[in-house]
């Protein structure tokens, strides 16, 4: 395995060694109270804390709490704090769908427009604490009412733009939210996305299950003609001039709530994940600041949606409470073909880049010369999030986008962690393609086996952490008792992750995917990423995923979907190519049982493949296929269960 020295990941020189990341990080643990004391501070406080750390995971007695003595405001640390010293800085540039379409728009710009975002929701009754829903392209208004939210004290949840009526109905009756805001249509890949009149249709799914949203505020995006409801929806261009651009940030308790979001859904039903204030915060710009090497001036692109926790808090709230250039990309990165990426990093000379393996192997499929057309100098930092990045892809953005000359740091964290708790600090941890390194500073990741005994060394478990860091989700909205279940149940007395991982003699971790994931083959447990890396690493393989079904003679079989790249032909030779493949990259244990051609994975809107969907194909189950609202293209099904190999 390479290990690619620190000295090499960092060629510019960084804000913290390795010596640094050692003592910091030592401090953490032993003595947060005093470490988060200290770098509590990075924010601006109307009343600072005198207290910080206030948390127990004691089973039935979970309970979350930092700097709850302390009162801010989140706009205002990402907005007000930065008017004298940057206002005519450009705080975000938005990168429309049409390559033709950009704007930027400066701190100044973004603070006025806030606050008379902020003035026209209250006008239409929103308050502290009131929920507000957000169903928005990825257009600045996203942003725009996402910081209006937090500047009145609202609590807002956003909705995935792609997201059907369906699951947005769910989830503003989930939040009963007071307000909705969306847009009259979104545009992706050049095709318009009905975005009005699917929060229509919501918001009667929502008023049939017994809750009425009270207002809707509609942005104006493409012009197109839609239906207004008198006396329940106005129009955000009309509004915005009749207010003033003057609304004084509301004063929040550290522990008041900021926002709900829903996680993915892989696994399950999604789960209305609430986060607050302070710890967020300091989790998120602190994050962003450290594992990104942000420096001053530069400009940074997370090409998440806002619909994600990652385009909350490394699109939106880690980069602007730092004060930086941040990118929106209201686009594809296939649009108008795939070479779209690189040529908004050009465009936007962008220095930090952030995204996830769904898209590098994407892209990677299409081929080197969509990446190499373009320039990339002024990237100095990789990243990616979501899912394990398997070695091949690892390489071909090491080498390929970033020819060498950049550290990629692969971060692991969840919806729930509010950032990132394991990812490489780039110049101060050595990188090894495919681990997610070091835990961040305050992070105490442990393994545990079955039983929950704590396992030490070099060692393979269940990934927990054993105590609380300022990020962390502070309940499931409305149900505590799912929180304390769902998290803190397996084993007492400590968060569990619900993914597995590996620690290795040097102490570095591997995240081997979803516990759920993991196959037993005649007694040898795999994780299915395992073997789709072995897949992946063929010259012919664009994609695969793997899933478990009963076998009668090992327990589990090894059931394979595998996408080819463009231009290959599936053929019974390729099959047999591929069994002696993997039999040759892992062992003999290894080896698929049966492999199916998969033109399209089922996804989830955010990218993750949704291996339970996967199984009960192969279990030749598919009756039951359970939570498929947030499937990003339900017709992929369709075709699995069609082809299936597993006929009963
Ligand atoms: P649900 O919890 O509803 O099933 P989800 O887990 O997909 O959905 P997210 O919170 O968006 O929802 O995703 C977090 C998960 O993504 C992690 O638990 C992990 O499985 C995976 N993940 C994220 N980053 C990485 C990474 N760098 N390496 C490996 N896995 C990752
Ligand atoms: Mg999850």
């Amino acid at each position: 395995m390479t290990t690619i020295a620190v000295k090499d990941a960092w060629k510019a020189g960084t804000q913290i060694t390795e010596a640094d990341y050692e003592a910091w990080y030592a401090r953490s643990v032993s003595d947060p109270d005093g470490f988060w004391r200290e770098h509590g501070a990075r924010l601006d406080w109307i009343k600072p804390y005198t207290m910080v750390k206030n948390t127990s995971f004691e089973p039935g007695a979970v309970s979350i709490r930092w700097f709850e003595d302390g009162t801010l405001n989140l706009s205002a640390n990402c907005l007000d704090r930065h008017l004298e010293t940057r206002g005519d800085q450009t705080a975000i540039i938005w990168e429309g769908d049409d390559p033709k379409d950009a704007r930027h728009i400066t701190y100044r710009e973004l603070h006025a427009d806030v606050c008379r975002m902020a003035n026209v929701l209250k006008g239409m009754g929103v308050e502290k604490g009131d929920r507000v829903s957000i169903y928005l392209p990825m257009i600045p208004e996203a942003a725009v009412t996402m910081l209006a939210c937090a500047r009145l004290g609202a609590i807002h949840s956003v909705v995935f733009g792609g997201f059907s009526p369906d699951a947005l109905g769910g989830r503003m009756e989930d939040s009963s939210s007071k307000v909705l805001v969306t847009a009259d249509e979104g545009l992706r890949a050049g095709r318009k996305v009905p975005l009005k009149a699917n929060a229509d249709k919501a918001l009667g799914i929502a008023a049939k299950a017994g809750h009425t949203v009270e207002k809707v505020l509609v942005v104006r995006r493409t012009g197109a003609e839609v239906a207004m409801e008198g006396g329940r929806d106005l129009w955000w261009h009309e509004e915005r001039d009749k207010v003033s651009a003057d609304c004084p940030p509301a004063e929040m308790s550290a522990e008041d709530p900021l926002f709900i979001l829903y996680t993915s859904g892989s696994t399950g039903k999604p789960k209305g994940v609430l986060h607050t204030t302070g710890g967020y915060l300091v989790w998120a710009s602190m994050t962003h600041q450290y594992v990104f090497d942000y420096r001053p001036g530069e400009v940074f692109w997370c090409t998440a949606d806002v619909g994600w926790v990652t385009g909350h808090s490394y699109t939106v709230y880690g980069p602007l409470a730092n004060g930086a250039t941040t990118l929106m990309f209201e686009g594809v990165p296939n649009y108008p073909d795939a070479g779209r990426m690189w040529q908004v990093v050009d465009k936007h000379q962008v220095n930090i880049f952030y995204t996830a393996p769904t898209a590098i192997r994407a892209l990677m499929g299409a081929g080197d010369e969509f990446v190499t057309r373009s320039s990339r100098r002024s990237i100095r930092l990789l990243g990616s999030v979501g899912e394990p990045i398997n070695p091949e892809a690892w390489n071909w953005y090491y080498t390929v986008v970033g020819e060498e000359r950049c550290a990629i740091v692969d971060t692991w964290w969840q919806t729930e962690t509010g950032g990132i708790l394991i990812s490489p600090l780039p110049g101060a941890v050595a990188l090894k393609p495919g681990s997610a390194t070091k835990p961040f500073f305050g992070v105490r990741p442990e393994l545990v086996d079955a039983e929950g005994k704590v396992l030490e060394g070099a060692a393979d478990g269940n990934l927990c952490i054993a105590d609380s860091w300022p990020g962390q989700m502070r309940t499931v909205y409305g149900d505590h008792e799912r929180f304390e279940q769902t998290y803190f149940s397996t084993y007492p007395g400590k968060y569990f992750t619900g993914d597995g991982a590996r620690r290795d003699a040097d102490g570095y971790w591997w995240i081997t995917g979803r516990v759920d994931d993991v196959i037993n083959v005649s007694g040898h447990r795999m994780g299915t990423a395992e073997v789709e890396s072995a897949l992946v690493s063929h010259p012919k393989v664009s994609e695969a995923a793997v899933v478990g079904y009963p076998h009668d003679v090992k327990g589990q079989g090894i059931y394979c979907y595998v996408t080819l790249m463009e231009g290959v032909t599936p053929s019974d030779e390729l099959k047999k190519e591929l069994v002696a493949h993997v039999r040759n990259e892992i062992g003999p244990i290894a080896s698929p049982d049966k492999i199916q051609w998969a033109p399209g994975l089922p996804k989830t809107r955010s990218g993750k493949i949704m291996r339970r969907i996967l199984r009960k194909i192969a279990e030749d189950e598919f009756g039951a296929l359970g939570d498929t609202s947030t499937l990003a293209d339900p017709g992929v099904v369709d075709d699995l269960i069609e082809n299936r190999e597993n006929r009963k």
